[in-house]
């Protein structure tokens, strides 16, 4: 069942941030919840900015929290929104910032706990505040779907609620010209591999695989370039994939190179762009011996075909091998880990751990089914 899902105000191009001042009159907001990624807030000269268009409203910071949003700064951004009680929220930053401004914004306004609502224990049941996103970085594509990730005790959960969509986004290349080289990768690859899975996804849908196509279209292109030497084109071109492959995965979720991902990157602290990517090329290799009896599309293997054509045609391959190796060139290009002995998985038993570790439930979204021995054994070819 498709979830029905508001619409989204979207402001895209250099100088849309000025738009943020009509955002704020339009709604006669005088008062701010600001959540702001500290590091990427001065450094990409929002900043100074943002500060100057505030200057005349009542703003409450939530600064100062780790990576990945976790359950202890969710629970401190909820008590200080309601000791303030803002009229709107404005997250500024990568992944992590929208993330926390979703949950905190949200789950403030409701009667269950954030630990409950996370766990699938308690209901989102009323509105929370509007929300403002502003990305720094040009990856994750939160600013378009309504997930949250949470992290409770290193566990990792998505939350999914239609209440979580931003309800405005202020997509500003310039913001993103500050990215450090490794995070522009990171991210950068994050975009491309949602695209790539979105394509295949049994979720898919013609208009997810129109956004797709055209964010791994856009990322081929301007990927390496945003990366070795970014220019604003190029960085406006990685905004626009990034912001895409959100619109993707808003409808189709991502599969089993997600799936496989997340145990890399909290144990060994993979950045997750890299972790996805690392098996990225493999699973192309794998959906692409789809059959009847193992597809876990209902529109049938030759379905899937069809899709892992669209995605060969797309890189310039006429086989998955082809394909495997243009997303390995791509990876290569831009400095990435194409190994898993490069970011520190050298061990046959971490291996069998990873797989061990895979969400099985997640794995329903991948085109063909996969068993923990198979993920096994593909990971171990990339030791
Ligand atoms: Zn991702």
């Amino acid at each position: 069942m498709q979830t029905e899902l508001k619409q989204q105000v979207v402001h895209f191009g250099e100088g849309a941030f000025t738009k943020v001042a009509a955002i704020l009159d339009g709604l006669s907001v005088r008062s701010v919840f600001l959540v702001a990624d500290e590091p990427a807030y001065s450094a990409s000269g929002a900043a100074e900015e943002l500060e100057l268009l505030l200057a005349e409203r009542k703003v409450e910071r939530f600064l100062g929290f780790r990576p990945n949003p976790r359950l202890e700064d969710i629970e401190r951004g909820i008590e200080q929104f309601r000791s303030s009680s803002p009229e709107i929220v404005i997250a500024i930053g990568g992944g992590t910032a929208m993330d926390l401004a979703k949950l905190i914004g949200v789950l403030s306004a409701q009667q269950a706990g954030a630990r409950e609502i996370i766990t699938g224990r308690g209901a989102i049941e009323v509105d929370g505040p509007p929300l403002v996103v502003l990305p720094t970085t040009a990856g994750t594509g939160s600013e378009a779907t309504h997930f949250a990730v949470a992290y409770i005790d290193g566990r990792k959960y998505s939350v999914a609620n239609p209440r979580f969509l931003p309800d405005y986004v202020v997509i500003d290349p310039r913001f993103t010209h500050s990215q450090p080289t490794q995070i522009a990768m990171a991210s950068g690859l994050d975009a491309f591999c949602q695209s790539v899975e979105s394509i295949w996804a049994v979720g898919a849908t013609e208009e997810s695989i129109c956004y797709a196509s055209e964010s791994v279209r856009l990322a081929i292109e301007h990927l390496p370039k945003c990366v070795a030497d970014p220019t604003a084109k190029s960085r406006a071109a990685m905004c626009r994939a990034a912001y895409l492959s959100g619109k993707a995965i808003n409808i189709s979720k991502t599969t089993a190179s997600h799936a496989i991902s997340y145990a890399m990157t909290t144990r060994y602290g993979t950045p997750h762009g890299m972790a996805v990517a690392l098996t990225l090329g493999q699973m192309l290799q794998f959906n692409a011996l789809v059959t009847e009896a193992d597809c876990s599309d209902p529109r049938g293997a030759e379905h899937v075909q069809a899709r892992i054509n669209t995605l060969l045609d797309l890189f310039g391959q006429a086989t998955a091998a082809g394909g495997a190796g243009k997303i390995r060139e791509l990876m290569i290009s831009i400095g990435a880990p194409v190994l898993l002995r490069e970011v520190g998985i050298d061990l046959d038993d971490s291996v069998a751990w990873i797989a061990g570790q895979v969400n099985a439930e997640r794995l329903g979204n991948n085109p063909r089914r996969i068993s923990k021995q198979e993920i096994e054994e593909m990971l171990k070819g990339l030791l």
